[in-house]
């Protein structure tokens, strides 16, 4: 496992995987660099689930218990000296629509019964606060801003990538707090590689129609289905809108391609755990 561990970790391109610990995580070096933020990207590695969720499932909406969820929750966020039970987190539904919070919202999302926002953007300028999200494939977006306490976790499959999410976060973020986006440092979490991303005909067209017609973005097969690159996708966005090339990390590891280190949607039928990614401006 380390020696294979090992061999992948040379595909990242400055979002690290640190695999000296039972739990596994990855890091932005450009976020971690920063000393603004606690942040990072869990793998599957280290939990108690079994099956299909094995074994450091992070979410309730799968198919495991929710003790085991808690306890890898546990495990997770002991690494960087947090509370799981006062992370933050909504009901992720494909959109683009953001919710901000503060410290009246702890704890909002670290259980099944918690009240839960549905979105897919979660935002705070408050210390301390963790932000998480989770994926299976889906890219996580970490923004953080150089010029005042600001911190942003996006979730964004294609529906949301489809949907500027990247472009309509940093939109919002100039408008209510004035941060301009050449004073952000964004990271781009592990998410499906081209290859392992086939959609449809009438998701291809929906994407071509928005201009995203060519390579690196999308390869067109002979029978009328395309392959799509997300993470392309709102690494251009994001660049499009002003965000600097030498501030942006990002992760070029497949989350499908890599059976042993993630859980893949596509690759598992929907039969998978979710990986979490957090975020906290650092107190
Ligand atoms: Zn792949």
């Amino acid at each position: 496992m380390l020696q294979r561990l090992t061999k992948i970790k040379k595909g990242a391109i400055k979002f690290k995987l640190y695999d000296k610990s039972t739990i596994p995580y990855l890091q932005s070096t450009t976020l971690a660099e920063s000393g603004l933020v606690d942040h990072g990207f869990s793998t599957r590695i280290g939990g108690c689930s079994t099956g299909s969720t094995a074994s450091l499932n992070t979410a309730f909406h799968t198919e495991d218990s929710t003790e085991n969820v808690l306890e890898n929750r546990r495990r997770f966020f002991d690494i960087f000296n947090y509370d799981y039970r006062k992370i933050v987190s909504a009901i992720q539904v494909h959109g683009t629509d953001l919710a901000v919070f503060d410290s009246s919202n702890h704890g909002e999302g670290a259980f099944p019964d918690s009240t839960r926002r549905e979105c897919d953007v979660l935002v705070t300028t408050e210390k301390g606060l963790p932000l998480a999200a989770y994926s299976a494939d889906c890219v996580l977006i970490y923004i953080v801003s150089t010029e005042k306490p600001l911190v942003v976790l996006a979730h964004a499959g294609w529906r949301g990538t489809l949907g500027e999410i990247g472009p309509k976060v940093i939109a919002f973020i100039d408008n209510q707090y004035g941060v301009r986006p050449e004073n952000l440092l964004v990271a781009l979490s592990p998410a499906i590689c081209r290859d392992c991303y086939q959609v449809d005909a009438d998701t291809a067209s929906k994407f071509a129609s928005a201009g995203w017609n060519e390579q690196p973005y999308m390869e067109t097969q002979a029978d009328g289905t395309c392959k799509i690159d997300l993470k392309e996708m709102n690494r251009s966005q994001l660049h499009r809108c002003g965000v600097e090339k030498d501030k942006l990390d990002y992760s070029s590891l497949c989350t499908s391609c890599n059976k042993e280190l993630f859980y893949s949607y596509r690759r598992d039928l929907g039969h998978t755990g979710r990986m979490i990614g957090f975020a906290a401006l650092k107190l």
